[in-house]
């Protein structure tokens, strides 16, 4: 009896598959398990990681560690993955003038408009024709402020707003005679114009509803009468609006907001010719993924020193030359994925800390090194378990063996190995030939791109919103999901979480979300970071990939790696692989893995031969070693 386990190291998890071989030949996986990865992939750092991924497997199959004879590693493709974002344009404000300030407790409802004006104004000085919005200032008590709004109105005037320093609006509006929409929470009321026609809007608070007359253009143009040249102007103001639940919106003689566009450095495209293609990165995603498919096969990116992209260009080869012992310049930039995104930040010139939707472009890159120093690694396993480790087979050739046991398929087949730092592809044909195939861009983009564009700033919760749906909490008894449908629930929900966003968790536990959005924007962005990720590489790489002119001719396509167990991806790419008669799913590795263990079955099966797994012999390029693993007790 031995043995034999097969260890995948992979950018985010170490996978384990276990073999038992018996003395009459025949062999039986065993076991499977996973660690995380410590340290980057491809270095000695992963060593604890491997030996306590094969300590859960063993523990798993009930057997003592030491009874593995052999450890088959996977040649790690010499390449990973990075992520940045670099925020390409920002919202200034150059007079004093207010925009998408959202206070947690507004008062009243509906839109106001009128003349700015102080709260402590000489009604002498002021037309009863004139509509108002009150300025309230810290110095004014809510009682006060409240009986002075009721003697303005008393007094002939119209009173169509408050705009309040402290966090007032409700007691203000709880003590007046008339029903005006009043914002809070505005720290800097002295920056505030006077004089200046305003318009204040409050969104009907218990129905999660938003603004809708200052979250449009043309809304705000109807309000302050703006001719069409000024109606452009505005577009930057309606757009940092839009979600909010009270905004106020101030005309000042000037152009007051702008959006600029932020020199955000350029990248340089490389390709094998050794022709180079220049692209400002602020010209956003289109422009760069162009010229990098244009330059395919690309052999390197430079990025400008001094932007968020180039630092994080530079960091990648760095982390790279140094872990691989080799100078910088050996080191190359691969492929990059560009998608555009939009970042909630602070406007510039704010009065109350508004934050605006800003325009970014996240990207990845795929940096590769001559090779990996796989056998350290080896000997540190080695020492550390003392059993003999072999470096089995290289990644993409592995994930190709192990894949094709999923029931039904058949050679020739095209992989794609959706991982954490890249999305991998490779293509067997008749022959079992195999080319392959890494791009940038994979489950840590998505992540990042959530992240960034709900404002977490937590990339574990944003980790948690990519693999779970998020509901609403109506009340104790009763959810709502994304799609709207009502669950009435057996026991009441714990109350902390009334009302909230939550994640439904696959045990059913409930996450609440610490964001304002609601379950069906959470769904939008979720939805469109995943397409804009999985389904462009999904093209990217088959397209790539295939000896032939069309992807067309590809006959299956299966999906392997753990960004194939989303509730989403898969779908998402069957869908889209649709459209050219491509017929793809998940993989179902041994019959029950899932999409799970491919690079680590393949390990194991290259090492004895098939072993009955596969319907085709395995080609001597794509087993070192076809021997049966020398027993070490029995
Ligand atoms: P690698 O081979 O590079 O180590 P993996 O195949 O382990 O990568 O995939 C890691 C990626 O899979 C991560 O981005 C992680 O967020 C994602 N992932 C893991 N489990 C799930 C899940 N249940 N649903 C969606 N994504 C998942
Ligand atoms: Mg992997």
């Amino acid at each position: 009896m031995a043995y034999i386990a097969g260890v995948d190291i992979g950018n985010s998890s170490t996978e384990v598959a276990l073999l038992r071989q018996s003395d009459d030949g025949t062999h039986e996986f065993i076991s499977s398990a996973l660690h995380r990865t410590t340290g980057l992939k491809g270095t000695q750092k992963n060593v604890p990681g491997v030996v306590n991924a094969l300590t859960r497997a063993a523990k798993k199959a009930d057997i003592d560690i030491n009874r593995i004879d052999r450890v088959l590693l996977n040649e790690a493709a010499p390449v990973i993955g990075d992520v940045a974002m670099e925020t390409i344009t920002e919202t200034v404000i150059t007079e004093s003038t207010m925009i998408g300030h959202d206070p947690s407790t507004p008062g009243g409802v509906g839109l106001g408009t009128g003349t700015s004006i102080e709260i402590s104004a000489d009604m002498d000085d002021h037309n009863r024709t004139d509509p108002l919005i009150f300025l309230i200032p810290e110095s004014v008590d809510f009682a006060v402020a409240a009986e002075l709004l009721n003697e303005w109105h008393e007094n002939g005037y119209e009173v169509n707003g408050a705009i309040v320093q402290r966090d007032d609006a409700v007691l203000i509006h709880n003590r007046i005679n008339i029903e005006i929409p009043i914002i809070d929470e505005v720290s800097q009321i002295e920056r505030i114009p006077r004089g200046q026609p305003t318009a204040v809007e409050v969104a009907p608070q218990a129905t999660g509803k938003t603004i809708d007359e200052l979250s449009n253009p043309y809304g705000i143009a109807t309000v302050f009468d703006l001719s069409s040249e000024e109606t452009q102007k505005v577009i930057p103001v309606a757009r940092a609006l839009v979600g909010n639940k009270s905004a106020v919106v101030i005309k000042t003689p000037k152009g007051d907001v702008e959006e600029r566009t932020i020199p955000a450095g350029r990248l340089q495209i490389i390709d094998e010719r050794g022709s180079t293609t220049e692209v400002p990165v602020d010209e956003g995603a289109d422009t760069i993924m162009d010229a990098v498919m244009n330059s395919w096969p690309v052999s390197d990116v430079q990025g400008e020193s001094g932007s968020n992209i180039g630092g994080m260009l530079n960091r990648a080869r760095d982390s790279m030359a140094e872990v691989t012992d080799q100078s910088v310049d050996t080191i190359e930039i691969r492929d990059i994925m560009a998608v555009d995104t939009l970042i909630p930040q602070e406007v510039q010139g704010s009065v109350a800390g508004e934050h605006s939707m800003e325009s970014a472009v996240a990207l990845a890159a795929m940096v590769k090194t001559q090779q990996l120093p796989m056998q350290q690694i080896a000997d540190g396993v080695e020492s550390e378990l003392d059993t003999e480790v072999i470096i089995q087979g290289v990644e993409a050739n592995m994930a190709v063996l192990g894949s094709l046991t999923t029931p039904g398929t058949a050679t020739p087949v095209a992989i794609l190995d959706m991982g954490g730092g890249s999305t991998d592809a490779a293509y067997m044909d008749e022959d079992k030939e195999i080319e392959s195939i890494h791009l940038s861009g994979a489950g840590d983009m998505v992540t990042m791109l959530i992240d960034s564009e709900l404002g977490l700033e937590d990339r574990d919760l944003a980790e948690a919103v990519k693999k779970y749906p998020s509901a609403k909490v109506q009340t104790l008894f009763s959810i709502r999901e994304e799609d709207g449908t009502v669950d009435f629930l057996d026991e009441p929900v714990d109350p902390s979480l009334f009302g909230r966003t939550i994640l439904l968790e696959d045990d059913g536990g409930m996450r609440p979300v610490p964001v304002d959005k609601s379950p069906e924007e959470i769904r939008r962005i979720r939805r469109q970071a995943k397409r804009r990720v999985f389904v462009t590489n999904a093209e990217r790489a088959l397209n790539l990939i295939t000896p032939t002119e069309s992807i067309r001719q590809i006959p299956f396509v299966v999906m392997v790696g753990r960004s194939s167990l989303d509730f989403e991806i898969p779908e998402m790419i069957s869908d889209a692989l649709a459209e050219y008669g491509i017929v793809c799913g998940r993989a179902n590795v041994r019959g029950e893995m899932g999409p799970r263990n491919a690079v680590a079955t393949g390990l194991v099966l290259s090492h004895i031969g098939g072993g009955g797994y596969l319907d085709f012999g395995i080609p001597a390029a794509l087993s070192t070693s076809l021997e049966r693993a020398p027993a070490k007790t029995d």
